[in-house]
């Protein structure tokens, strides 16, 4: 009786490595991503074999190559709200000096229309 050589596939380890492969959010190609854990360094890098983009962040010994991916994600978002935001608060910036100045306008104006009023109501 011969043994089943073929019966066990050696097949195991192909799987982390498309664990690692992420969609580029820059150049939006697929699975162009690779991710890369150091866990003697404790950082996370990952690299688009597309654009070249790359992002490296700290990670722990919990952080999985989907956390850095995530954390790149992040990044990006924070980096565009930002600039985004920074652009907002110039407008706002510029809209509360307008919106001062029409105030001051108005308040400066009150008194003297309420004031011959008040006389006339006085005097009858
Ligand atoms: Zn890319």
């Amino acid at each position: 009786m011969g043994k089943r050589k073929s019966a066990r596939k050696p097949q195991a380890k192909v799987k982390h490595t498309l664990d690692s492969q992420f969609d580029c959010v820059a150049c939006f190609h697929e699975k162009s991503i690779n991710c890369k854990l150091d866990f003697d360094q404790k950082v996370g890098h990952l690299q688009c074999r597309m654009c070249g983009v790359s992002y490296t962040c700290t990670i722990n010994y919990l952080s999985h190559a989907v956390d850095v991916y995530h954390d790149w994600i992040d990044a990006c978002e924070a980096v565009n709200t930002a600039g985004k935001a920074a652009k907002a608060a110039a407008q706002d910036r510029t809209r509360d000096r307008e919106r001062e100045r029409d105030r001051d306008d108005r308040d400066s104006e009150r008194p003297r229309r309420s004031k011959p009023y008040d006389r006339y109501d006085d005097d009858e």
